[in-house]
């Protein structure tokens, strides 16, 4: 086609196109149901004749939203290089300058250069930039430009005829939340797929797929190596793991070796941890007294999760780096279906209450400090929860969300039930950490000197313990 041949010299230079991408969905991984989605768009969109005799017409717009660098890009191109469709890209920040009419006149060439090679698809990044809500805050700006911008953006999307050849555009943004409602209005961004940060199963798929080019000792140690790297990136996004790997093979390089190992993968772990914390980390030395609460804090919250383990979510380490309200235990990620029964809900209402009993323990009743408050609104609503949300007391069978305020003495009945189970939950809490007192000491002692303490050691700890027998509780 002769036509594709000016394709990558498109008129306006802040478009860029390409013939096709070559991208397909093998390259994007995790999050398995939204390439469940997209290919069937693309099946669609491969197949319109077929598909409009049947009436069914291709979604005009889809809408990715979603972190930076959790793979929009890399999806919207996926999705031209499945199709075998031209690739018109654009950012909604270059629409934008200070002249007036620049925005309109550069959204109007984007669809023309498009159309006239259709079916072919557009790709807009950041398309907040142009499509923010009308009478909204005007920050930095450029507000009739932008609305400009977006009038001609809803003129050229409502102005696709179902009848002539198709042009579906994809937009991405992480600001779902200050988008113009009119851009998601039926026959435009029909379609809204959220990408959010990958899993852990999700984390190894996207090792798997940047592992391919690099070298490792052998195929089940990269299979091992890329495990561990996936359990240790939680809130990781795809562009982030990518470059944790190649900081590795460049590291690797530097020295001299042939292939990937442990220590080059950890140390890049390292650095890319130290990028996007900066300005995060609290590096101000903690007052010794908070410190030393919050240690006991720590130990308290880690003796009750070895005596109550959670089944669904084990924990992995503490420290006493942060002095946010919450402990600073660190979970596995939940994976699967969680079946929760009514002790795990018991439970988890009984860890909760750990901060507030050794605040109560070791500095006395008059002495509490504020770290333990939250704690205690924590299991207050954990209790709540419990009764009036899951049916599994003798609350009743219900489930109440919005008719409570037809049942009558509700708060009443809800205070003296919540009562009861925080009462025989503080008590419970209690007894756990009186009998593991020793444990309690030697976990605090630790994070004092070492600032955190890993699962392991904790368990140690608290298998080995010298235990002062307390009398039961009843409930
Ligand atoms: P976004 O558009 O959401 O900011 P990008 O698509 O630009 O993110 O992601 C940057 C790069 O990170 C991609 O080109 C790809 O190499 C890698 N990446 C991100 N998410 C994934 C994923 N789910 N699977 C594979 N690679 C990914």
């Amino acid at each position: 086609d002769p036509a594709l041949g000016s394709l990558g010299k498109s008129r306006a230079k802040f478009i860029s196109a390409e013939e096709t991408t070559g991208v397909t969905f093998d390259d994007f991984a995790g999050q398995e149901y939204i390439k469940g989605e997209l290919k069937e768009i693309v099946h669609i969109l491969k197949n319109e004749e077929e598909f409009k005799k049947r009436g069914i017409y291709c979604p005009k717009g889809v809408l990715l939203h979603g972190p930076p660098g959790t793979g929009k890009t890399l999806l919207a191109r996926a999705i031209a290089g499945e199709a075998g469709l031209p690739f018109f890209a654009a950012n909604g920040t270059e629409f934008v300058e200070m002249f007036v009419g620049v925005a309109a006149s550069r959204v109007k060439d984007l669809f023309a250069s498009a159309r006239s090679y259709a079916p072919s698809i557009i790709f807009i990044d950041e398309i907040d930039a142009i499509g923010t809500k009308r009478g909204g805050p005007d920050i930095g700006g450029g507000g009739a430009e932008r609305e400009q911008g977006l009038l001609q953006m809803l003129t050229e999307m409502d102005g696709f005829k179902v009848s002539t050849s198709q042009v579906l555009v994809i937009g991405a943004t992480n600001r779902l939340d200050i988008l113009d409602p009119a851009l998601l209005r039926k026959g435009r961004f029909d379609k809204i797929i959220r990408v959010g940060l990958p899993s852990e199963i999700g984390r190894l798929a996207i090792l798997k797929v940047h592992a391919r080019n690099k070298y490792f000792r052998s195929e089940e140690e990269k299979e091992t190596l890329m495990r561990e790297l996936a359990e240790l990136t939680e809130d990781f996004t795809g562009a982030e793991l990518q470059n944790i790997l190649n900081e590795a093979g460049i590291l690797t390089a530097r020295k001299d070796l042939d292939y990937i190992g442990q220590e080059e993968l950890l140390e890049a772990l390292k650095r890319q941890k130290g990028t996007f914390e900066t300005g995060q980390e609290d590096n101000r030395e903690l007052p010794e007294e908070l410190k030393l609460r919050l240690a006991y804090r720590e130990a308290a919250v880690a003796v009750l999760a070895c005596y109550f383990p959670d089944p669904y979510r084990p924990f992995t380490e503490t420290d006493i780096k942060s002095v946010g309200t919450r402990p600073n235990m660190r979970y596995v990620e939940i994976s699967g279906r969680i079946f929760k029964r009514k002790a795990d809900y018991v439970n988890s209402i009984i860890r909760a209450c750990a901060p507030r009993v050794i605040d109560e323990e070791m500095f006395g009743i008059d002495n509490l400090c504020w770290i333990s408050t939250n704690a205690t609104l924590e299991a207050s609503r954990l209790a709540q929860f419990l009764i009036l949300q899951t049916g599994m007391t003798a609350f009743g069978k219900a489930y109440y969300r919005s008719d409570r305020d037809f049942v009558p003495n509700l708060a009443a009945k809800l205070e003296a039930l919540r009562e009861e189970y925080m009462r025989f939950a503080v008590e419970m809490c209690l007894t756990v950490v009186r009998e593991y007192r020793s444990a309690v000491e030697t976990i605090a002692d630790i994070l004092l000197e070492n600032g955190e303490i890993k699962a392991e050691e904790i368990w140690d700890i608290y298998k080995t313990a010298t235990r002062i027998p307390q009398p039961a509780v009843r409930p």
